[in-house]
């Protein structure tokens, strides 16, 4: 059986708040920087501004960065799962992902040169009129919010049952320590 390329979509708390689309290729992640995120409905077009390829395991970061400067650095991972590439072309890509809130076709298309689209294909997975990003804002992973990733709460109460979430009333100093330890294994970028 031949293993799927993988996709993600981490939201991310920069500069700006935005989407970080990437889709595997090889031993790498393709990524582009889409501002409002991805749409279930195909009348949608999304901006997605192409970025450097980033590793594999950038996918699997979801905490904040310890360098603040752009931004407050937290990352959730809103979406995961695998793709199949349909056509890839220079300029052009389709595929179909298999995720937990995205699904079904999706193409990505040059439309200049620091200016791609992203759009939903119409299938049965689309769903015009909806909103996705309004809708399920929260981590695939841990369920919680990236501002709930922020303000870590002191209580126990947050959505998420992630085993890697700390016990309640850690301080700012043990989210950054817990965010130097993910970055040393997974060689973050952007
Ligand atoms: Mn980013």
């Amino acid at each position: 059986m031949a293993l799927l390329p993988r996709f993600v979509v981490q939201l991310h708390d920069a500069t700006t708040l935005h989407f970080d689309f990437r889709l595997q290729s090889g031993d790498v992640l393709r990524s582009w920087a889409v501002p409002k995120g991805p749409s279930l409905d195909p009348r949608v077009r999304r901006l997605a501004v192409p970025v450097e390829d980033h590793s594999l395991s950038a996918g699997e970061f979801e905490g904040v960065h310890t360098d603040h400067r752009r931004g407050s650095g937290v990352v959730i991972i809103w979406d995961e799962g695998t793709a199949e590439i349909v056509r890839d072309e220079p300029g052009h890509l389709s595929f179909i992902l298999h995720g937990r809130k995205l699904s079904g076709g999706f193409a990505l298309t040059r439309t200049g040169a620091e200016r791609w689209i992203l759009v939903k294909v119409r299938d049965a997975d689309a769903r015009p009129g909806s909103d996705i990003v309004a809708e399920r804002p929260e981590s695939i992973r841990s369920g919680q919010t990236w501002q709930e990733l922020r303000d870590r709460p002191s209580d126990s109460s947050a959505a998420g049952d992630h085993p890697s979430r700390e016990p309640p009333g850690r301080c700012r100093r043990a989210r950054r320590h817990r965010g130097q330890l993910i970055r040393a294994r997974g060689g973050v970028r952007g």
